[in-house]
């Protein structure tokens, strides 16, 4: 027999950032809201597997670096000694008490949490173990997993989720990609002990970002001591005989379709995929609703009210793909609850994803919003954009015998030089950033930067003095 239909007013699928945000939203309305979660725990990707466990890790890794510095300035610390298995215990606790409080205000706002796997039976209406539930608006907040690259051995080695689960510090680890994850994993495992090589495919890193940001990290990186094996394409993983831990060897092209193409080997304790992530929408059964398409790298279509073509399905966060931070997923499904639910002053509520700051939490941090010069000249004209551009060491850094770069670029377009893109990198700027997204956001010009009076002694005095 046919399980009975319950109904709901909001029924979102994914108990991560967006989904999450959404549903809470919806019911501070007084809409009926159930939230469907399949992991078995409340948070998603950034509280489990992303931000949070990360921004832990990063700090740890910060006070490594700290330690270090200290005897510059006459402090005498003994050798550090690390403890991962400890780091790992209070991160995993840390979370675990987070997953409470989302499960604790879920039920405070009335919201029914649903422990299990939602797939659409057609419109307005999913299955969910045993239960169909109906509501006129459905969220897909499914989010996305990391990427496994198609070659041979892949399973031996690890994704990001991975790196979480990791009860010891691996000796030697190959990180292969250099978007912000693997540049900011690789970070963390070099401050903490290990030996780090990380595989790109071209010769630059983070090539999403302006190149001011890549070029200084991987400079500062490749002086840290983190190896890099540039224009790399991993070919095959094996574990390896030779040795006698458990280990893997790691066969790779250099010079690929080049003359110079090489096919080298090397032994690690631990490969960590970092090649990107896809949208999770597989599971959700999404013939059963034919408005809700899929663009061509996967992410579900929507509109900027976050509408599929399915009448009452919307889609937002890292399934829906434009911008994949969870302040993004939050803001889109906030915007979505008050649109739906809100009342009529919302009706044209909608996330706007112009000039959304984010930061790379690595070593040294950096930060960015707004467009790149490339993006700048592409969509303002190469004459009509300007870049100011400077370069120093941070002040405390000026006892130590290493001296890692500062950077930052102001990216200015048109005749009232309005800043479109702020890049910066060096120690502080993950911090630095957010008061100047606001600017950015609101428009300033290089002229509202110079009016304001410069904090002395900073970093981020630079970004209002410079010529
Ligand atoms: C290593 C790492 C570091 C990151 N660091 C940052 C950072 O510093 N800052 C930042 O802003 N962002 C960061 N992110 C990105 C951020 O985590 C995501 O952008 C954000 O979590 C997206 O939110 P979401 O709601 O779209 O999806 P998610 O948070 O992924 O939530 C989706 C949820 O849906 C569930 N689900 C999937 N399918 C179904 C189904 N059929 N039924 C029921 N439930 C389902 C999943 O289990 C998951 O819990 C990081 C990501 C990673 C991987």
């Amino acid at each position: 027999m046919a399980p009975a239909a319950r109904f709901f007013d909001f029924v979102v699928i994914g108990g991560g950032s967006g989904g999450l945000a959404s549903a809470r939203r919806a019911a501070s309305y007084g809409a009926k809201v159930a939230v469907v979660e399949g992991r078995g725990r409340l948070g998603g990707t950034c509280v489990n597997v992303g931000c949070v466990p990360k921004k832990v890790m990063f700090n740890g890794a910060s006070l490594m670096e700290a330690i270090e510095d200290a005897k510059h300035y006459g402090i005498t610390v003994g050798a550090p000694a690390f403890d991962w298995g400890f780091l790992k215990t209070a991160r995993d606790a840390y979370v675990k008490r987070l997953n409470g409080i989302y499960e604790r205000n879920l039920e405070r706002d009335s919201v029914e949490y649903i422990d299990g796997t939602a797939s659409f039976v057609g419109n307005g209406e999913v299955r969910v173990n045993d239960a169909v539930l109906r509501a006129s608006h459905i969220l897909i907040a499914t989010g996305g997993h990391p990427v496994i690259p198609a070659i041979e051995g892949a399973e031996l080695g690890i994704d990001s989720d991975g790196f979480f689960d990791l009860e010891t510090l691996p000796r030697r680890v190959a990180v292969v990609g250099s978007g912000y994850i693997g540049i900011e994993l690789a970070g963390v495992l070099h401050a903490l002990g290990s030996e780090v090589t990380v595989f790109t495919r071209t010769a630059q890193i983070l090539r999403h970002h302006d190149s001011i940001i890549g070029d200084t990290m991987l400079e500062e990186m490749k002086r840290q001591g983190i190896a890099f094996e540039h224009n790399s394409s991993a070919q095959a993983l094996r574990r390896s005989t030779g040795e006698e831990a458990p280990a893997l060897e790691l066969d790779w092209v250099t010079g690929k379709g080049s003359a110079q193409e090489q096919t080298q080997t090397q032994t690690f304790d631990c490969v960590l995929w970092a090649v990107g992530r896809a949208p999770n929408t597989r599971g959700l059964n999404l013939a059963a609703v034919p408005g809700v398409q899929l663009g061509p790298t996967g992410h579900i279509r929507a509109d900027a009210f976050q509408n599929t073509q399915e009448r009452g399905v919307y889609a937002l966060g890292d399934v829906f793909g434009k911008s994949e931070l969870t302040p993004v997923a939050i803001a889109a499904g906030r915007r979505l609850a008050d649109r739906l639910f809100g009342g009529p002053q919302f009706a044209q509520s909608q996330l706007d994803y112009v000039n959304i700051p984010t930061v790379i939490f690595g070593h040294p941090p950096a930060g960015t919003t707004g467009l790149t010069e490339d993006q700048a000249r592409a969509a303002h004209g190469a004459d009509s954009v300007k870049v100011y551009t400077t370069r120093f060491t941070n002040m405390y850094n000026a006892l130590t015998p290493y001296k890692p770069p500062t950077a930052m670029k102001l990216v200015v377009a048109g005749p009232d030089e309005r800043v479109v893109g702020l890049h910066i990198v060096g120690r502080g700027c993950d911090e630095m950033l957010q008061g100047f997204g606001v600017a950015v956001k609101m428009g300033a010009t290089k002229r509202d930067f110079d009016a304001c009076v410069a904090i002395h002694p900073t970093s981020s005095e630079e970004l209002v003095t410079m010529r």
